[in-house]
């Protein structure tokens, strides 16, 4: 696939679909955290715009917010199947509240990484959102306790999702 001009580009899901969808996943972010203090382990680079727009949603001031990066694609379109963790996390969560913040779950190979990557820090609980996932490519059951929508499967861009590190910034989940 070479790279494509805007005009190329589909939209799959909308901006105002994704932003009522993460508005509703916020509820009930807000309401399973309000009497406590969750960490956010946001997942670079792909997550970045879903969980900036999901944390300004919650009603949850003093939260923190981690950071750890993975790359298991490379500049492919399909999974290489091994999973590096580019930056790992700096922060201690241990014998805290973590939910870990996903852009998509394709084989779910990342996401069972990452689950086990956080319960090695001992956290107190471990909770697991995602705004997309592919159902027909997951390997394994992956418990995504806040979902934003289940997609087909679509090699997606756009809202954070890159291709050859490119799109990440276009407002909707698109496809060529
Ligand atoms: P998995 O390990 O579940 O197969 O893949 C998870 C990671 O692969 C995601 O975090 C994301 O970085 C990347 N990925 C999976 N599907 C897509 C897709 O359709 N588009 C883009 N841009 N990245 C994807």
């Amino acid at each position: 696939m070479s790279e494509q001009t805007y005009n190329q580009i589909k939209v799959l899901i909308s901006e105002k679909e994704i932003d009522d969808k993460i508005t509703a996943m916020a509820r009930e972010i807000n309401e399973t955290y309000k009497d406590t203090l969750p960490v956010i382990v946001c997942v670079l680079k792909g997550s970045f715009i879903f969980c900036s727009n999901l944390v300004k949603k919650l009603n949850l001031p003093l939260l923190e917010i981690e950071f750890l990066a993975v790359s298991s694609y490379g500049n492919e379109i399909v999974t290489s199947g091994k999973v590096n963790l580019t930056m790992p996390l700096t922060g201690s969560i241990e014998g805290k509240d973590v939910l870990l913040v996903e852009d998509i779950v394709d084989t779910g190979i990342t996401s069972k990484f990452l689950i086990n990557y956080i319960k090695e820090h001992n956290p107190k609980s471990i909770k697991f959102a995602s705004l997309l996932c592919k159902p027909e490519k997951l390997q394994d059951h992956i418990n995504i306790d806040y979902l934003g929508f289940n997609i087909e499967d679509k090699f997606v861009i756009g809202y954070g999702l890159d291709y050859h590190g490119k799109y990440r910034t276009l407002p909707y989940i698109g496809y060529f």
